[in-house]
């Protein structure tokens, strides 16, 4: 990133970025962005892959692919392959999508979302900028964190793939 600027006000351990996006001050992005253009993704994507990592969509409720879905393995990025979650921290949290109390190290960015009359924080791919979903502070503990992630975002790699 070019351009970094302190806020000292609000947020005196966090960094903001030219697209607003909430940093660690410590986080240190070693792998390279990818980068493809919007016909790019209207080609590789499907169109409800597209919708959702592209243009921030939401599935229904209840209806995605790994909602109810709890096999052993890694839940990756539908957009660039990115590892993003473990089985291990997904949990029934009844929400209607899939829930996971922790994110892969570097896997995800955090960007302040005040669409619909809601402040929520607003979960992408580290690696393709991909829509994933949003997290929400009633998770379980320890974390106590809950990210509440589109299945169309995601694909399921089993274990032994891990
Ligand atoms: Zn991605």
């Amino acid at each position: 990133m070019a351009f970094i600027i302190l806020n000292l006000d609000s947020l005196s351990s966090q960094v903001l970025n030219e697209d607003n996006k909430v940093l660690n001050s410590t986080e240190n992005s070693e792998f390279k962005k990818m980068k493809r253009t919007d016909s790019e993704w209207r080609r590789i994507l499907s169109s409800s892959e597209y919708h959702i990592l592209r243009e921030k969509g939401t599935e229904r409720a209840f209806t995605g692919e790994y909602d109810g879905h709890f096999e052993e393995g890694m839940y990756v990025c539908a957009g660039c392959g990115h590892k993003l979650f473990d089985s291990e921290t997904k949990y029934r949290s009844g929400c209607g999508w899939p829930a996971f109390s922790k994110a892969l190290p570097e896997s995800v960015e955090e960007t302040e979302d005040n669409s619909y009359g809601m402040r929520r924080i607003e979960i992408t791919c580290s690696k393709c900028d991909g829509h994933l979903g949003h997290v929400f502070n009633d998770g379980p503990q320890p974390s106590g964190l809950r990210y509440c992630i589109n299945s169309v975002s995601m694909d399921f790699k089993p274990e032994e793939d891990k």
